[in-house]
């Protein structure tokens, strides 16, 4: 089994821009996800979420600890490397939708055309993707703008997946989603998982998504807590 993403004993605080104060967003996390499985973070708001998301995409850099991606340490990327790794090996569902007023479609495939696939393959290529996802090809073709928060959501999610990524990062992919579509597009993703060796790291504020993972944490003020309400993070790397 490969292990796709590894958190390492990772803190990182916030420094205020006036003052000494600093908010400790992520502290003393471990925790890895391996290629063929949907691991799932939950935890209220402001308990570091997006935070982690934003250490395993390269855009933030730990304070201590180290982030490992098939096991190499993230911070030997130099800045071309980490632009590679973004671009390449990872796909991102964000919370903002960064959308062109076009058809769903085109939307879906920006990222791809943007590793210069030409734009009719681009479209054809994730036209599966998205249909998997649930929009028929009426839906594709419709402008991005005219779809509901939750289509557009799984328009995004389908972008993120576009260029074949080995390592999702999702942050709260289903928030515009009623509970049963929710579970719908869960379990398509763990699917995709299961089929692709995709390893996904997804971050929820909801706790009854928890069970529709392989494998589900808890994160309280920047601490990883097991779905059985154990300690999950470590001081040490020694101690795991
Ligand atoms: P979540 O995604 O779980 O809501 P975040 O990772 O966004 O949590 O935030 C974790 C903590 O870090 C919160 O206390 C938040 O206010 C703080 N924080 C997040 N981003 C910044 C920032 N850019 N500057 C200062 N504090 C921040
Ligand atoms: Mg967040």
């Amino acid at each position: 089994m490969t292990e796709t993403l590894r958190f390492e004993a990772i803190s990182l605080s916030y420094r205020m821009s006036h003052g000494e104060e600093q908010v400790v967003a992520v502290d003393r996390v471990s925790m890895s996800v391996d290629a063929g499985e949907l691991v799932m973070i939950y935890g209220p708001s402001g308990a570091g979420k997006s935070t982690l998301l934003n250490l395993a995409a390269t855009l933030l850099v730990p304070d201590r600890g180290r982030v490992l991606f098939e096991g190499r340490d993230l911070a030997d990327l130099d800045r071309g490397a980490a632009a590679d790794y973004r671009k390449h090996d990872i796909g991102c569902v964000t919370q903002n939708f960064m959308m062109m007023n076009g058809p769903a479609a085109e939307n879906a495939a920006l990222k791809l055309m943007g590793t210069g696939v030409r734009w009719r393959e681009a479209v054809a290529r994730v036209a599966p993707i998205l249909g998997r996802l649930g929009l028929d090809p009426e839906k594709q073709r419709r402008n991005a703008f005219d779809l509901s928060m939750g289509e557009r959501q799984r328009m995004m999610i389908a972008r993120a997946l576009s260029n074949d990524p080995r390592l999702l990062l999702a942050d709260e992919p289903t928030s515009h989603l009623d509970s049963r579509n929710s579970e719908e597009i869960l379990a398509v993703l763990r699917e995709l998982c299961h089929e692709r060796g995709l390893a996904a790291l997804m971050v929820t504020h909801d706790p009854s998504l928890a069970v529709l993972a392989d494998r589900s944490h808890e994160l309280r003020d920047g601490q990883l807590f097991d779905y059985a309400r154990e300690p999950a993070n470590a001081d040490a790397v020694s101690s795991e």
